[in-house]
């Protein structure tokens, strides 16, 4: 089969792999017909984590169940399924309290797995023509028949949906709350979209790209350009001073100023300025544990100089972590089907696996118009 292969720093190639096969009873194989980039996917491609060359990258995967193992359950051949990020095993602790994301059983040794990803476990990923899914019962949501027509929404539920969902419940956001979102990428766009259709009173999403920030517009959230304006200043204005209820933090350690320059505690800092007293900040822009290729020390080991001082101060909570996207997905699988949402407004490319290379340098570039990518393995070129 073919497959995106991780080659090394900004190089990803499509290689032909061994298949994807039943390796356990309780395993399905999936024929991919849809797989986005991530922005995550970009701290791997960027040679930012420790992923192994020679791997298959890819973790929002959606297609049709070929093959089943005599231990699954539910399952058939034919079903369209869509596959959450995490790989949760389903009977552990941590699994049993909807905690799909820190899964004690996947990943021995580690909370939390997923397909393709750095430290996430042996799993491949889905950029490629078959994937092999583990616990299939547990990691399969079914879909509806109108996902012939509705396949881009749906496959937005693996990933960027449900995590933009999770920052505005990380964020303790209640409804009429001003919500601020710092962050224009797809996960920020899409905790902006989260807290509109969770009734915010208002949303404010700060980033400097006008392509993304013209999509959050468009639904309604107001748009804050930080090249072009003071955010802080916009966020005094928005709210009589006081500060946003709550906020989500969408960028993660590869932040970068006004200069170009990484700065990895300048988003996590502007959201305790710009959160009123007693406000909760949710974090989902990822932060890693070691950094060996940032430019300082600290950050080096996975640490920030974070105002911890004016946090106390103002009496903020936090909340952290990677969503659990099993806790979301049929709520939201529901409001696709019956047209509440729309998640595939961040899609600007839909293109066959053979561009996934080409593909990926235009995003990681953040090219003007890419503002996110599925590959269609079962297109040809
Ligand atoms: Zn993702």
């Amino acid at each position: 089969m073919r497959a995106v292969v991780y080659k090394g720093p900004h190089e990803v190639s499509v290689d032909n792999v061994p298949d994807a096969t039943i390796e356990h009873p309780t395993d399905v194989v999936v024929r991919i017909t849809s797989t986005n980039i991530c922005g995550s996917d970009l701290h791997m491609y960027e040679g930012r984590t420790d992923f192994e060359e020679g791997r298959i990258i890819g973790h929002e995967n959606l297609g049709e169940v070929v093959e089943v193992g005599n231990g699954v359950h539910k399952l058939k051949r034919g079903d369209k399924v869509c596959l959450p990020f995490n790989i949760g095993c389903g009977f552990c602790e941590n699994c049993e309290a909807r905690k799909t994301a820190f899964c004690l059983e996947a990943n021995p040794g580690f909370a939390g797995a997923a397909y393709g990803y750095a430290k996430m476990g042996p799993y491949s990923g889905g950029q490629a023509d078959y994937l092999r899914v583990p616990y299939a019962d547990f990691n399969c949501l079914i879909l509806p028949e109108d996902v012939a027509e509705k396949e881009n929404d749906y496959v937005m539920l693996t990933d960027i949906f449900p995590t933009g969902w999770h920052a505005t419940h990380l964020a303790n956001m209640s409804d009429g709350d001003t919500v601020l979102v710092w962050g224009d990428g797809p996960v920020g766009v899409m905790a902006a979209y989260s807290a509109v259709l969770r009734d915010a009173s208002q949303v404010l999403i700060v980033g400097h790209h006008a392509d993304r920030l013209k999509l959050a517009e468009d639904f309604g959230a107001i748009p804050i350009n930080e090249h072009e304006v003071d955010p802080q200043e916009q966020i005094a204005e928005y709210t009589d001073g006081r500060g946003a209820d709550c906020a989500c933090e969408c960028v993660g350690y590869q932040a970068h100023n006004q200069h170009g320059e990484e700065q990895p505690n300048l988003v996590m800092n502007n959201l305790v300025q710009g959160v009123r007293p007693t406000g909760t900040i949710g974090v989902v822009g990822l932060f890693v544990p070691e950094d060996p290729n940032a430019a300082s020390e600290m950050n080096q080991r996975g640490q920030i100089a974070f105002d911890m001082g004016k946090f106390f101060e103002k009496g903020q909570k936090m909340g952290t972590g990677q969503a659990d996207v099993k806790a979301y997905i049929r709520r939201l699988r529901s409001l696709v089907h019956h047209g509440k949402a729309k998640p595939s407004l961040m899609l600007s490319h839909e293109l066959p696996l053979e561009q996934a290379p080409q593909a990926y340098q235009n995003f990681d570039e953040r090219a003007a118009g890419w503002t996110k990518v599925v590959l269609k393995p079962d297109r040809s070129a």
